[in-house]
């Protein structure tokens, strides 16, 4: 499954903390939603026996929701909704209707830098295939009219596309909702501290039992020496990055990456990572994405203009990386 250019290096490593008589972790990794993904308990009061079947049912949880939300997969709803575009309105589970409202509330947040409509152009790119490659700007032009949230009708228990030949990519915010169900899963099992990690998009609940707060590290966009970029210390909520160097080729000097401008339909260029917290998953997923597509200022005026969310954007200047990081996450945020 490895492709040649998704890296598998966690974009918010977990880092390890001393301990006084914790014993450390319950932890297991499984290939879900095309990555790696970690759950970790940090329940003391748990048998290793309770913590692993915890962590069984919330990964038997999250794979039944990924193949209910894939788009690559046939048979997930997704899939349905884009074959029947300029149809009928089709029924959808509730995770499907909450991804979409989440979605769209994201897109209205955003002026459109989030869409979850951008499945046309992300095809053309092919950045879930193993041969990813520029397009020519002729077929960008002729698929951008089937990109707009605004075309999505959701309502009822149904949603409709309603225009011919849309797409929906849900990959921008799928991953975070599949994440807040697996600590969901775990809490419903009693567990009352852990992580969630699927690499870029983690979660972490309750208190760690040894240290004041969780460390996060934040992964260096162009690594020399130093694969972290700077450490948050946070309490329980959620971390998502997304960044230029996850999925990307090269087409001569230009980097292109799976992070698309829905009114170009090019990678979008302002910035190089974004790391954004939220209290949920999907939420932090989704501005994480979106933010990065408005770039360092459109993009920190967001954060700055939305309660509860909060964020560190990373961008290029003169062959040199640059960082803004939003005021109530200043005292959280150390660089390396
Ligand atoms: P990941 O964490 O998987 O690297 P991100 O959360 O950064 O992904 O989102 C990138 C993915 O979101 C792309 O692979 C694509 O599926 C989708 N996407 C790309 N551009 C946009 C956009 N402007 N709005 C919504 N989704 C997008
Ligand atoms: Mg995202």
């Amino acid at each position: 499954m490895k492709r040649f250019f998704l890296s598998f290096c966690l974009s918010a490593a977990f880092l390890s903390c001393r301990k006084t008589g914790f014993q450390g972790p319950y932890e297991e990794t499984r290939f879900l939603m095309d990555t790696a993904v970690r759950i970790a308990v940090y329940d003391a009061g748990l048998s290793r026996e309770e913590a692993a079947s915890a962590v069984h049912r919330a990964f038997g949880r999250m794979s039944v929701l990924e193949s209910r939300v894939s788009a690559q997969a046939d048979s997930s709803e997704m899939a349905r909704l884009s074959r029947h575009s300029g149809e009928e309105a089709c029924p959808v589970s509730d995770t499907v209707l909450v991804i979409l409202r989440t979605a769209l509330e994201v897109s209205e947040r955003s002026g459109g830098a989030f869409d979850v409509t951008i499945g046309p152009v992300q095809d053309l790119w092919g950045f879930y295939t193993d041969h990813p490659q520029k397009p020519d700007s002729t077929d960008i032009a002729a698929v951008l009219d089937k990109v707009d949230y605004r075309m999505i009708q959701v309502g009822d228990g149904r949603v409709r596309l309603t225009r011919p030949g849309m797409k929906i990519d849900p990959g921008g915010i799928a991953k975070g909702y599949v994440v807040d169900a697996g600590v969901q899963s775990l809490m419903d099992s009693g567990v009352r501290a852990g992580i969630v990690d699927g690499g870029g998009d983690l979660r972490i609940f309750g208190s760690h039992p040894v240290n004041r707060q969780w460390r996060i590290g934040v992964r260096h966009p162009r690594p020399d020496e130093n694969s972290l970029f700077g450490v948050l210390s946070l309490d329980g909520c959620a971390v998502a990055t997304s960044g230029d160097y996850e999925r990307f080729f090269m087409h001569g000097r230009m980097r292109c990456h799976h992070i698309l401008d829905p009114q170009t339909g090019y990678p979008a260029n302002g910035c190089i990572s974004v790391t954004v917290t939220a209290d949920l998953a999907m939420q932090a997923d989704a501005y994480a994405t979106a933010v990065f597509v408005l770039g360092p200022e459109k993009g920190m005026q967001l954060l700055e203009s939305h309660p509860g969310l909060e964020g560190l954007i990373l961008y290029e200047k003169e062959g040199r990386v640059l960082c803004r990081v939003s005021s109530g996450m200043r005292k959280a945020f150390s660089r390396l």
